[in-house]
């Protein structure tokens, strides 16, 4: 008999969740700070995407996240906003680490991420570094000393930023793994782990996006990684 209750459980929830994912759609009923809705605003953006309107909320309640959606679906600002919201609602900072660190698989998908960020960060103290691997590793350092509280890097190089100490990870508040499946299809786990391991602080919030779900690294990386997350998956059956 439990289990039967168990069952209708389920059903009520997905059902309930399934009207909640409907009724949302603007970007102003997702809980974000005023900040933030203007600067969607003038970006012309109103209507969120199915990935932004279920991650956005449970992101910015700080809970941790494994999402999966299609390419093109809008997961940066998926995660932009919560690290966004984060910043405008944290205390202020003590520390002068970086506070939110975004991996991304390619040079040049880091480079994506970085301009999206500084459509949303410009005109903040919220400053960002770009830290990628092909480009010259001493200005990278001087990129550290200036304190950005955002970098988006590729993992290699920002390992070897890490052994060389050029950074820390003793204030990270946010770690973001945009397309987590490549990551791991390239090989970066041993430098994903590392990261995990500096970064292991019981404040720390992850966010851990994939294009699938169906792919047991990323499913085992989560594992490791994640806090009793909320798992989302967007135009798939599971
Ligand atoms: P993904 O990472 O899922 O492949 P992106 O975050 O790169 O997708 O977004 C794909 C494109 O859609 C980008 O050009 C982005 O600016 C645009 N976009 C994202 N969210 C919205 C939105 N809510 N409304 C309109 N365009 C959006
Ligand atoms: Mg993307």
């Amino acid at each position: 008999l439990s289990h039967i209750k168990v069952e209708i459980l389920l059903i009520v929830n997905s059902e309930s969740e399934r009207f909640y994912r409907s009724i949302i759609l603007h970007f102003k009923d997702l809980g974000l700070d005023p900040r933030l809705l203007k600067k969607l605003t003038h970006l012309g953006f109103e209507r969120a995407t199915e990935i932004q309107r279920t991650a956005v909320p449970v992101a910015i309640m700080g809970k941790d996240v494994l999402a999966s959606s299609k390419t093109g679906s809008g997961k940066t600002l998926a995660f932009l906003l919560p690290a966004m919201q984060r910043m405008y609602r944290g205390k202020p900072f003590t520390r002068r680490d970086q506070r939110v660190l975004i991996l991304t698989p390619t040079r040049e998908l880091a480079k994506q991420v970085f301009a999206q960020l500084r459509t949303l960060n410009a005109g903040t103290p919220y400053d960002g570094a770009l830290i990628v691997g092909g480009e010259n590793f001493n200005d990278q350092v001087k990129e550290f000393r200036k304190d950005p509280m955002f970098v988006v890097a590729t993992p290699g190089r920002f390992a070897d930023h890490l052994e060389h100490r050029s950074t820390s990870l003793d204030g990270l508040e946010m770690l973001i793994l945009d397309e987590a499946d490549r990551m791991l299809d390239l090989g970066f786990a041993p430098q994903l782990r590392r990261i995990h391991e500096l970064a292991n602080h019981r404040r720390r919030q992850t966010l851990m996006f994939s294009a699938t779900m169906d792919n047991e690294d990323v499913i085992e990386m989560a594992s490791e990684m994640l806090n009793a997350p909320k798992r989302l998956s967007i135009g798939s059956s599971n």
